[in-house]
């Protein structure tokens, strides 16, 4: 199978040819048609495994697609238990994306807040963010995600172990209730099913 067939748009395919990908791995092959089509997924996929590609590619390609291009207010949104694997997901987005005009923010503890507000004032399409720091600026006023339309629990089964559930529920409070959501974890402990439950709608399930 080749990027081709995927029907990605010619912009993120010129990013993905410069970076020397030939060929989707498994779970991007499941994973981008899925996700293109507006489905919910639940995906377990261990790090390695292309699974931020997976995710990001098709994202990209729909917030690009669509009316709202260079509007600036959060369309996508997705967590990360980390501020390393935070870093890492939005440095995707910026290479997958670099030929669009897409604006991505990192939000992440341990550093301080005040650039950060002023990123989120400047506008962002796509928030990449650890949940209790993205918490201190929703509480705070600094962001609006009442137009998110695809979310993305990265590491769902890290988010857990860390203790991120309530955090993670609040900001689900905030978004709006027609949206897309997928879900990744190397794991699938009852936890994980039960807050796949209740977050995701009639997903499709992905295991690589
Ligand atoms: P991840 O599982 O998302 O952490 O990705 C693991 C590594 O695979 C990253 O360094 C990616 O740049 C690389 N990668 C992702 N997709 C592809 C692909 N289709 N072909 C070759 N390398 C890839």
């Amino acid at each position: 199978m080749s990027f081709e067939t995927l029907n990605l748009n010619p912009q993120i395919q010129r990013a993905i040819k410069e970076e020397g990908y030939t060929q989707p791995t498994p779970i991007q092959a499941q994973a981008i048609p899925t996700i293109l089509d507006g489905k919910d997924l639940l995906a377990a996929a261990q790090t390695g495994t292309g699974k931020t590609a997976a995710f990001t590619l098709p994202m990209l390609q729909k917030l690009s697609s669509k009316k709202g291009e260079g509007k600036r207010y959060v369309r996508a949104l997705v967590l990360t238990p980390t501020r390393e694997l935070a870093a890492q997901v939005h440095q995707s987005v910026r290479t997958y994306g670099k030929y669009l005009k897409l604006k991505s923010v990192e939000i992440y503890g341990g550093v301080s807040i005040q650039p950060q507000t002023r990123a989120l004032r400047n506008g962002v399409d796509i928030l990449v963010a650890t949940p209790g720091r993205l918490l201190d600026h929703v509480n705070q006023g600094h962001v609006d995600l009442s137009k998110v339309e695809v979310l993305v629990l990265d590491e769902a089964d890290r988010m857990l172990d860390m203790g991120f559930i309530n955090d993670i529920k609040k900001i689900i409070a905030d978004l709006p209730h027609f949206r897309q959501n997928l879900l990744f974890s190397a794991t699938f402990s009852d936890e994980i099913k039960r807050l796949s439950k209740s977050i995701l709608k009639e997903p499709e399930m992905i295991k690589v």
